[in-house]
């Protein structure tokens, strides 16, 4: 792996690559959440793909809060030099224990619960177990692309050797993963995936089903930006709690499409600090809405929505969607089938089209596309990194763009900023939502780091 990338990407790569998931937890306990919950599979050539997030993330939630208490002694690339020392002295995860806290297990249940409403509502699946292998969204995140292309043909071997034809995941960035990237990384992919959601707001609509909590509950939901925004899931969640007597749903300012960003997006483990005012934002905007629980579907926003709440002084908690509904679901009521409209929200502009992963290749279509950019700053307005640090011109979309162009322009370009820039991008996509020149500014940013690494831009010396 190239030299020039921040040590903690490299961490967090090394680990999705050798172990399965960024901080290298490993496959036993990625895995325990399952055992006596589901059979091994496919089944009927369907699988629940847990994926690397969920199963890990209460071990990062200890991480997360770890790196504030140390904040201003270490930086996070010096932990990302003790993690593969602490692995080959074998006390790793020991250590992990012990200094991170306990481990919430509230994302584990969140897969238990998902698979316990599939298998209520009568979806055949099985789970691999230690046999699924990581979808390596992470590589993609850091623009790591060219691993993660090596890394995608190798898993798409592995999921049809294994019979696997259809994915139904939690994961809102793993769906996005082999719905959106898998296809364009990997030649004749093939194999369906949906989301949780999706799924049920199906089979509860054929099944004209009704559910009851057995209280009444104020709620509100936060839409992840990869469910909402990326893959256009929006309504399917409404419809879903419309159906649970009980539950009172209380919309927050920013929601559907136009969803405000938690701050994960990988921004949590790269630069926490900046991660935590995009939270603190967020959780703000929730609050005011009075809902006594808060929803939403995808573990890194939980995470960064839970610790955000206690960082204001707020004891509201937050659940997976589909926890909420394994509750309802010992009280069910069965109708007849309904035929709602689901709308498939498409926000984004169209993707650029990149021939291949060389520089020449990459820095061709990336000068094309930045040379389109007006500089309105449109996309400034609601860009949620922008706003945490202070609507600072160089860590604004237009900024970041305007930095792509100079790297592939080849003007000189301070390394420090290159970092700074790019890697302070959520992902989140708003940017691209508001830009008048069509640009799909998180898509450029990938592709930019991608550059960026590939053409050793960053010095090395200056990623301590
Ligand atoms: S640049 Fe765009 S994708 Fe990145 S944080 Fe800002 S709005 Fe989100
Ligand atoms: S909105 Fe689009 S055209 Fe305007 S500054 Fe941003 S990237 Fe450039």
């Amino acid at each position: 792996m190239t030299d020039v990338i921040p040590e903690v990407v490299r961490f967090a790569a090394e680990n999705t690559k050798e172990v399965g998931d960024v901080l290298g937890i490993g496959t036993d306990k990625r895995t325990r959440w399952a055992r006596g919950i589901v059979e091994r599979g496919p089944v009927d050539g369907t699988i629940f793909y847990a994926g690397e997030m969920y199963p890990v993330m209460g071990y990062s939630e200890g991480a997360f809060r770890m790196l504030k208490r140390v904040e201003g002694l270490m930086s996070i690339n010096d932990l990302a030099k003790i993690g593969p020392i602490m692995r080959a002295l074998g006390i790793y995860t020991v250590s992990i224990n012990a200094l991170w806290g306990s481990i919430n297990r509230k994302y584990e249940r969140a897969l238990q619960d998902a698979v316990n409403v599939l298998k209520a509502l009568g979806v055949s699946l099985g789970y691999l177990f230690e046999d699924e292998p990581p979808s390596g969204v992470a590589l993609h995140t850091y623009g790591l692309l060219r691993e993660f292309k090596e890394h995608a043909d190798w898993v798409h071997r592995r999921l049809r050797g294994l019979g696997v034809k259809k994915i139904i995941t939690l994961d809102p960035i793993v769906a996005t993963a082999f719905r959106l990237y898998y296809p364009e990384f990997v030649r004749d992919w093939s194999i369906e995936s949906h989301h949780f959601v999706e799924v049920v707001a199906d089979r509860m609509a054929e099944l004209g089903l009704r559910l009851n909590l057995g209280r009444k509950l104020r709620v509100t939901y936060h839409d992840p930006c990869y469910l909402a925004r990326t893959l256009g899931v929006v309504d399917e969640v409404r419809f879903i709690l419309s159906r649970v007597e009980g539950v009172e749903l209380i919309e927050p300012a920013r929601r559907g499409v136009l969803t405000g960003c938690s701050g994960d997006g990988g921004l949590e483990l790269t630069q926490p600090p900046v991660a935590r005012k995009v939270a603190l934002d967020r959780v703000e905007e929730l609050s005011k809405t009075g809902a006594e629980l808060v929803l939403t579907s995808c573990p890194a926003c939980m995470l960064m929505l839970r610790t955000g709440f206690e960082s204001i002084g707020q004891s509201v908690d937050v659940w997976d969607l589909a926890s909420l509904l394994a509750e309802a679901m010992n009280n069910v009521e069965r109708g007849e089938s309904i035929s709602p409209s689901f709308r498939r929200y498409n926000v984004f502009p169209k993707s650029p089209h990149f021939r291949s992963l060389s520089l020449r290749d990459l820095s061709e279509v990336l000068k094309v596309e930045t040379d389109r950019c007006k500089k309105c700053g449109f996309c400034n307005v609601e860009c949620p990194t922008s706003k945490a640090m202070d609507r600072l011109e160089s860590r604004s979309s237009r900024g970041r763009v305007t930095l792509i162009n100079s790297l592939v322009s080849g003007d000189p370009v301070r390394p420090r900023e290159v970092l700074d820039r790019l890697y302070t991008c959520v992902l989140c996509g708003r940017c691209s939502q508001e830009c008048p020149a069509g640009l799909h500014v998180q898509e450029l940013i990938v592709y930019g780091r991608a550059y960026s690494i590939y053409s050793g831009r960053i010095p090395e010396e200056l990623l301590d």
